[in-house]
């Protein structure tokens, strides 16, 4: 579940000169608060500034559009002199930081996974096993390369195809393959390999 909401906190508190329009005491202050969106508690993103006018002695309390107008060239200027504070980026930073890591290490995995996948089909082995669809496209199946000699590939495909990439397992543990053999010469592998009718090798 996610908890999200608005909430407000006092950033800047200044008294200002002149007489309370409710008791005339001169004890008055500009209070500003930033408004911004949090999720978990944590501040997302700013909203924006409210100013208010306030009285210490009878606690009149005047929102922005409220206030007489001979504070406002007193209260514009102040709001206008207080920034932002950072830390009500401080969940959009974290998310931004966050997709960024996980962009990069993303990226990095599937370089490392390729890479071996590389050497895999350079260096082909008996045994390799190749996850692949059968030449129909109609099943998911298992090539085992079980003779290689340069520019020739022999498999045994597996007797059963999967109608899912999940049903491999199973047909690996069943290790079935049929009695035809398939002859590829080392174009035909990378073809297959490049239009996915080879999903990826296993030693
Ligand atoms: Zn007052």
């Amino acid at each position: 579940m996610l908890i999200g909401g608005r909430r407000k906190s006092r950033i800047h508190f200044e008294g200002i000169s002149g007489n309370c329009p409710h008791c005339g005491n001169s004890k008055l202050s500009v209070q500003i608060f930033i408004k911004y969106g949090h999720v978990f508690w944590i501040p997302f993103i700013p909203f924006g500034k409210s100013t208010y006018l306030y009285c210490e002695h009878c606690k009149l309390v005047l929102e922005e559009d409220k206030i007489p107008t001979e504070f406002v060239s007193q209260t514009t200027q102040i709001t206008s002199g207080i920034k932002t504070p950072k830390w009500t980026f401080a969940g959009l930073g974290l998310f931004v930081f966050l997709i960024v890591f996980a962009f990069i290490a993303g990226s990095f995995i599937n370089s490392a996974g390729n890479k071996e996948q590389d050497d895999y089909y350079a260096h082909p082995r008996v045994g390799d096993m190749y996850d692949g669809m059968t030449l129909f496209n109609d099943g998911y199946v298992v090539y085992k390369l079980v003779e290689y000699k340069p520019n020739e590939y022999k498999f045994l495909m597996s007797e059963y195809a999967a109608e899912t990439i999940l049903g491999l397992t199973n047909i690996k543990s069943k290790n079935q393959y049929s009695n035809d053999t398939l002859l590829m010469d080392s174009s035909t592998v990378k073809e297959y390999r490049k239009n996915g009718t080879f999903l990826g090798v296993h030693r």
